[in-house]
């Protein structure tokens, strides 16, 4: 499979470091608040990455962390905590704000289909890890101490600028030199805040009472759970200048080296014309919102799917609307198809090629709607096709429609035909088939239950 790898600007071939196995770390969410759709954009994609790589027979571990403590405001050393902040605006403490929005994430996850990670990694259940990793820094050489804590000398670490073509000498160094004027440079960073005597969340360290910088805690449990060596790194195309930068700087500084081979990054999920979905704006809708208006959540998942990770996704209703028709049309004719066909082995080589290509989930779509429309495959064949390529889209293609919702009098006169069905009285059956049948109802009978459509 070839990716396009961030840290060598080009799309490369996936060779894993221990043959057959592959190990992801993915950044995960700060659980301060809901997950928007704009959230699970990336989640959605690294998920089908996942499977996709079990599918070619990769053994694949992935691991994903939540981040529960130490994220500011900003990415950088600036702002208030997250958590802190989070807590304040529901009057409840950061460690409820934690578990309330791990369960909604959770919940996202199931409802989007996506597998849950392999292991999923808590900040605050990692301290210890992460003052380890501080502490190998610092006997390394790479850190000063400063005011505010324990801070990453950059001028130990000559390529900090080469992961995401920083221009150093344009960045702004009022703003974060303000906040601590003992640091060398403004892009320096924080590995361990102290003297904060507002914060709550706080842990005893080498350095003092204090909270772990934000970045620390990636570099820490990705290392714990995968090596000092993994093979894939993902994240947001957000991450690249300040958090996956201080991350390779991080690992550098402790182990010498750098951590991940590959690091991929997804554009976002916007709005109409490039709007950013927010929280606050009320635009930031979530996976449970959206089964609150009637939509399948994996009418979402098949418009994220629709674009590659690297371009994002301009979401609208419309959009969405459209996503749903779609996967009601497909679900509707594999419910239809009969089972025990075989695999198109000139489908599945070619669903392969293009997933192999930098994931490219929307000409794989496509190919799903060219096999529907191929006359020469049998339907049965069909199904079983597009059923193995579904292990990877994750769209439940063999669910069943739910029909629209059916008036109680015509489920009534439904459940009394299937009585009079199940005592053989066939004269009744069919004497309510019809009066259901003038009402505009057509009534299907499966093999222990029925489908019910409506026809006028
Ligand atoms: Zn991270």
């Amino acid at each position: 499979m070839k990716i396009y790898n961030t840290a060598t600007r080009q799309k490369e071939e996936i060779k894993p470091i221990k043959e057959g196995e592959i190990g992801i770390y993915s950044c995960g969410p700060t659980v301060y608040w809901n997950q928007h759709i704009g959230h699970m954009y990336a989640y959605t994609q690294w998920g089908t990455l996942v499977n996709f790589l079990r599918y070619i027979g990769y053994k694949v571990k992935w691991v994903m962390n939540l981040t529960d403590v130490g994220h500011l405001v900003s990415d950088g050393d600036e702002g208030e905590d997250k958590m802190e902040k989070g807590a304040k605006r529901e009057g409840v403490s950061p460690w409820e704000i934690a578990k309330k929005y791990e369960k909604q994430f959770l919940e996202s996850l199931d409802l989007f289909n996506i597998q849950k990670p392999d292991i999923l990694c808590k900040a605050t259940e990692h301290i210890e890890e992460q003052i380890d990793l501080a502490k190998k820094i610092e006997k390394n050489g790479l850190t000063y101490k400063t005011k505010t804590g324990l801070v990453f000398d950059t001028n130990k670490f000559p390529e900090y600028a080469k992961f995401a073509n920083l221009k150093l000498e344009e960045m702004d160094s009022g703003a974060r030199v303000k906040i601590d004027e003992g640091k060398k440079n403004a892009w320096d960073f924080l590995l361990w805040v102290t003297n904060q005597p507002n914060h709550i969340m706080k842990w005893n360290s080498p350095w003092g009472e204090g909270f772990p910088g934000w970045h620390l805690e990636c570099t820490a449990m990705s290392t714990k759970y995968l090596g000092e060596r993994f093979d894939i790194h993902t994240g947001g195309i957000e991450h690249i200048g300040v958090h996956h930068t201080n991350e390779i700087a991080q690992g550098f500084g402790a182990f010498g080296h750098q951590t991940a081979n590959y690091w991929i990054h997804n554009a976002w999920l916007v709005l109409k014309g490039g709007e950013k979905m927010s929280k606050s704006l009320g635009n930031g809708y979530t996976a449970q919102q959206l089964v609150e208006m009637g939509y399948d959540p994996l009418a979402h998942k098949y418009l994220v799917l629709t674009s590659n990770y690297r371009k994002g996704l301009e979401f609208s209703f419309e959009s969405l609307d459209a996503s749903q028709t779609a996967l009601n049309k497909l679900r509707g004719l594999i419910n239809e198809w009969p089972n025990d066909g075989q695999i198109n082995k000139n489908y599945r080589k070619e669903f392969i090629e293009l997933m192999s290509n930098d994931l490219s989930t929307p000409e794989a779509l496509a190919l799903v709607w060219k096999l529907v429309k191929d006359e020469k495959i049998r339907n049965e064949d069909k199904k079983a096709t597009i059923l193995d390529f579904d292990k990877v889209l994750g769209l439940k293609l063999d669910k069943k429609i739910i029909e629209e919702k059916i008036p109680e009098e015509i489920v009534k006169l439904v459940e009394k035909r299937q009585e009079a069905r199940k005592n053989k009285n066939w004269a009744e059956s069919d004497r309510l088939r019809e009066i259901i049948k003038n009402e505009g109802y057509l009534v299907e009978d499966l093999e222990n239950s029925c489908k019910i459509k409506r026809t006028k």
